[in-house]
């Protein structure tokens, strides 16, 4: 671990934040499996780090009931319905947007399931990669909004202001011209419940 990862868990404890550092995605879904009993259900949001680690995968194919709102075929008000559920899963697992040194972390949203599972499930996990480490609070919402949410909506073909040029245009980006992602944020900032909350923070670059 170097400096500022010391320094960001040091900032993780003092916010009631447990964190885990982990040099690979191996060894962070690894760990994500040795955290949750194969009985417990799980919830979780849309992220490239998630995919990238296969871990809703590994969870599913062991047996834990998992809140899957993505999958093929399913019709919009039943995607929705099974976000509802997710948050209320056990475990709810999600990506971060941005982590500021100081342990601070950004969330957008644009269902609003990302910002409830994290704000106020049972038992959290974020998994980020050391990509997402920003100096401040300031530049991680820069970071959120200005990255790595025109790249989701580029991935996702989201027909957001942001989609052609990869600038956000805030301004403008409104319905129904525009179908925006950021319709929610959410920064936690602390913790009040010992063990809820807890990162795996990777070693490695993941999602955006
Ligand atoms: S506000 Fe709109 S244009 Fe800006 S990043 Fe969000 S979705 Fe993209």
């Amino acid at each position: 671990m170097d400096k500022q990862v010391e320094v960001l868990f040091e900032n993780w404890r003092k916010r009631n934040i447990a964190g885990l550092y982990c040099k690979a995605r191996d060894l962070a879904k690894a760990a994500v499996l040795e955290m949750i009993p194969k009985e417990a259900s799980i919830g979780f949001s849309g992220s490239k780090t998630l995919e990238e680690i296969e871990v809703i995968k590994a969870l599913a194919a062991r047996g834990n009931k998992v809140f899957d709102p993505y999958k093929a075929g399913i019709s919009r008000e039943e995607s929705l319905k099974i976000r509802r559920e997710a948050t209320l899963a056990d475990f709810y697992l999600a990506s971060a947007n941005a982590i500021s040194q100081n342990g601070e972390m950004v969330f957008f949203s644009g269902y609003g399931n990302r910002t409830s599972g994290v704000a106020y499930a049972k038992n959290v996990i974020v998994i980020c990669g050391i990509n997402k480490i920003t100096a401040n609070i300031q530049e991680a919402m820069t970071r959120a909004r200005e990255f790595a949410t025109p790249l989701n909506c580029k991935r996702l073909n989201w027909e957001s202001a942001c989609l052609k040029d990869g600038r956000c245009h805030d301004e403008i980006c409104r319905f129904p011209e525009y179908k925006r992602m950021c319709c929610q944020i959410l920064t936690i900032e602390a913790e009040v419940s010992p063990g809820r909350l807890r990162v795996i923070l990777v070693g490695e670059s993941l999602g955006y």
